[in-house]
């Protein structure tokens, strides 16, 4: 099959380079010229685990291109991918479609011949029809149908999740658009991949319970681990005990600093609004993101309270920035709040991480180290944000001899407590004794 990806971000490249590695003929377009020139480079505009080896794979067998200008690759596609951004608007949480819409607008103008339209961007429901009306509007003509297939990869395993997913959600109604979506993921037919095949708006409602669900579930352990905190309970235990019941599953049972990243923050909020418009509200989502800002709004607080409420002239050093490990992707990361807060306090923050490259320009008043021990050295308490590898393993000894006084603020629970406070350390962790 021939591709046309629009969009050359975390999802769109890859999206591109797995349906490449599949053996179609992919290419991938973006708006921004650095990114693509990256690309032809051999340059990866964003991190992620085992992505530039694919890509060179492909770009050096012919599958994979990457461009600018999308008119040959669309018009001589058998599917169109839309896989742009669909960011929260400003203000009121609904997501804004303007991406989204530009590129049907764009596709309109380019197809030739019987072409599939699959918006791989997370998009409210609805938004299918009116891609379709987009693309008719401007092309009476067109030989088109539009189809849903949303995308559940994880940024860090974004690879593997691609490759092996859990199953492939596909939204249509059109019995060519089908057997097109069929051939494109047929490499899968081998893993025994289920295909959910629904209508365009089961499936784009499918992204959003998905996402709402596992946010919720998120929000739901870390109520739990404020209550073991209460009550002298360990959360870690309470999540294997409950997690071994095949009902409930261990994923997602991690207490921490509350969920960010670029997806669960503006996908719940555009839940939301989508249950408002509809007239049937989405109490337990609605409830999921007051809590969670409620919890990252208190983490500078916990780390305040760690140092016994003097934070004014401290030295603070971060371990991890990004919202989860194995990514540069700082979009609605916790540090973003908890950081800014700190320095509102008075604090000096010094930090590491291995990948958040992005961060410098977020961050402006912060000293950026150049490893984890740098980082530490001097600080009043240290603080673990993302369980990166490299900070489950730190030399303990070490740490305890760099910083001036050593209390750990650990918010993804990497160390043991008992270990930590044989060691020397003043040690916080989330939901634990
Ligand atoms: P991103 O911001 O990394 O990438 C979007 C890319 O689209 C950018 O490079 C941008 O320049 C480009 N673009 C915008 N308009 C364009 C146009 N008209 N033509 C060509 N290129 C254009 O976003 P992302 O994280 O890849 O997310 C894309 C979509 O996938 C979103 O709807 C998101 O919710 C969804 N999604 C993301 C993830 C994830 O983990 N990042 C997972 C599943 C689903």
């Amino acid at each position: 099959m021939r591709i046309a990806m629009i969009g050359t971000g975390y999802v769109g490249l890859v999206s591109g380079a797995c349906f490449a590695d599949f053996g179609h003929t992919v290419t991938c377009v973006d708006t921004e010229e650095a990114r693509i020139e990256s690309l032809k480079a051999g340059v990866m505009p964003i991190y992620e685990p085992g992505l530039q080896a694919i890509v060179e794979r492909n770009v050096g067998g012919a599958r994979l291109a990457f461009t600018t200008d999308a008119t040959q690759a669309v018009a001589s596609a058998d599917a169109v991918f839309i896989a742009v951004g669909t960011p929260s608007r400003r203000g009121d949480g609904y997501a804004d479609l303007s991406y989204v819409r530009d590129a049907a607008s764009q596709i309109a103008t380019l197809i030739e011949g019987f072409t599939v339209v699959v918006t791989k961007s997370t998009v409210p429901v609805g938004t299918g029809d009116e891609i379709e009306a987009i693309i008719r509007g401007a092309r009476p003509d067109a030989d088109f149908a539009v189809v849903s297939n949303p995308e559940f990869l994880r940024e860090g395993s974004a690879i593997e999740d691609f490759k092996r997913p859990d199953r492939v959600v596909v939204g249509l109604d059109d019995e060519r658009a089908r057997a097109t979506m069929v051939e494109i993921y047929r490499p899968l037919n081998l893993i025994e991949t289920p295909m959910v095949v629904t209508d365009r708006r089961t499936s784009e409602l499918i992204k959003y319970a998905a996402n709402a669900f596992l946010a919720m579930k998120v929000t739901f352990i870390n109520e739990i681990a404020d209550l073991c905190e209460k009550v002298g309970a360990d959360v870690q235990q309470v999540s294997k005990g409950i997690g071994l019941d095949k009902r409930i599953g261990p994923k997602f049972l991690h207490a921490g600093p509350g969920f960010g990243g670029s997806c669960f923050p503006k996908d719940t909020a555009a839940l939301i609004r989508t249950g408002v418009d509809a007239g049937a509200r989405m109490r337990l989502v609605e409830t999921t993101a007051q809590v969670n800002d409620i919890r990252k709004s208190g983490l500078a607080g916990r780390i305040a309270a760690a140092l016994g409420g003097e934070v004014a002239g401290r030295t603070i050093g971060v371990l991890g920035l990004t919202f989860k490990p194995n990514t540069d992707d700082m979009r609605a990361a916790p540090a973003l709040e908890v950081i800014p807060a700190l320095r509102g306090m008075g604090a000096r923050i010094q930090v590491f991480d291995p990948q958040a490259l992005e961060a410098r320009r977020l961050l402006p008043d912060v000293e950026f180290k150049a490893g984890p021990y740098e980082a530490v050295e001097g600080a009043d308490a240290v603080v673990i944000l993302t369980e990166w590898d490299q900070f489950r393993a730190l030399d303990l000894e070490r740490v305890r001899a760099l910083m001036r006084s050593p209390t750990i603020v650990d918010l993804r629970n990497v160390y043991r407590p008992d270990e930590m406070r044989q060691r020397g350390f003043t040690y916080v962790s989330v939901g634990r004794r």
